[in-house]
């Protein structure tokens, strides 16, 4: 009797093991890295750029100070500088990720800093055009804010699209006017939708980037607000939490106000992401699922550990509850291909 069950579980667990979900694998998470392995056959690397763009909320256009956790220097590699051409960066770039990672087949030219689509058609055109000239950039992925982008732009990138990876990566931060507010975005949330939508009627591929543990959002509306982001139209989609970076607005009120933060702790942020993710629209890829701050740049909590170790300790604990992205979520809706 003990070898039958024996032998039910473990044809359990290997069924388990080759279980493939919508996404081709067996990883409880569409990520980036399996999507892009296979629809390249290789293993794809960012290469981040500074292009020297600046943003319509710092150069006084919509304000000065900026979103209020906003540090742009924070994240930008030493290699990254508008002062040298895209070139030289994309050049440098390559090298500092083949000294430190795994090599890479190809790569993305990854336009982060500020707000990408912030200048004319003729100088974004610039700026792309060198960038997709290098031998070994086969996409670019632009960060940009939703009301710095028109239909001219977009139908440009539609064009770039036909022989590029081209993803167009919209900051929304929250679906909830009040926080943006807060945090000083100079936009509210339609715009996100209404540019989300736009560009979906161009053929461009949209990614979005949300931040958990504002203030004044409670895990209850943080998870609820899957029930919005599910059913915009997007390809990727990044999530932070809420690090508390030097020299924005919200370090000094952190250092004013601690109690208007509810910072998560590793443990809780683990729990909350695997649900938040199982609730999720299982065709959006997800780019990243956490934040990785220098802890000399983060004056709240450090979890001291890499990204890659948060993804993998996400992924156990679904795996121990039996959670995948997409397992709650049942509503059918179209993205881009
Ligand atoms: S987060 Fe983006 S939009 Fe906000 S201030 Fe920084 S660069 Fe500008």
């Amino acid at each position: 009797m003990f070898g039958i069950s024996w032998k039910i579980i473990l044809l359990k667990y290997k069924l388990a093991k080759k279980m493939n979900f919508l996404w081709g694998n067996n990883r409880r998470i569409n990520t980036a890295s399996n999507y892009l392995k296979q629809k390249f056959g290789m293993r794809i690397q960012k290469v981040a750029i500074d292009a020297g763009f600046t943003c319509p909320n710092r150069d006084g256009t919509l304000g000065t100070g900026g979103c209020a956790y906003c540090n742009n220097d924070a994240f930008n590699p030493n290699y990254c500088s508008p002062d040298k051409e895209i070139y030289r960066q994309i050049e440098e770039g390559i090298q500092f990720h083949e000294k430190r990672y795994k090599s890479a087949g190809k790569y993305f030219a990854y336009f982060q800093a500020f707000s990408n689509t912030y200048a004319s058609l003729e100088h974004l055109q610039k700026v792309y055009d060198q960038a997709l000239k290098h031998p070994e950039i086969i996409g670019i992925i632009i960060g940009t804010r939703p009301d710095c982008i028109d239909e001219k732009k977009l139908e440009y990138f539609a064009r770039l699209s036909e022989k590029y990876y081209v993803v167009v990566e919209y900051g929304i931060e929250s679906v909830y006017d009040e926080t943006l507010r807060y945090i000083n975005r100079g936009h509210d949330f339609e715009k996100s939708r209404e540019i989300l939508e736009l560009s979906f009627k161009y053929g461009v591929k949209t990614g979005a980037h949300f931040i958990f543990g504002l203030p004044g959002e409670s895990r209850v509306t943080m998870t609820d607000s899957v029930k919005v982001i599910s059913n915009l139209p997007l390809h990727t989609v990044k999530f932070h939490q809420l690090q508390i970076i030097k020299g924005t607005r919200f370090a000094q009120e952190y250092l004013e106000y601690p109690e208007r933060f509810e910072l998560f702790n590793l443990d809780e942020y683990i729990e909350f992401i695997a649900d938040f993710l199982s609730k999720l629209n299982p065709e959006f890829i997800v780019e990243r699922l956490a934040g990785e701050t220098q802890p000399r740049n983060n004056l709240g909590l450090s979890w001291g550990l890499r990204y890659d170790q948060v993804l993998s300790k996400v992924e156990m604990h679904m795996e121990k509850n039996n959670l995948w992205q997409g397992k709650y979520f049942n509503v059918h809706i179209e993205t881009p291909t």
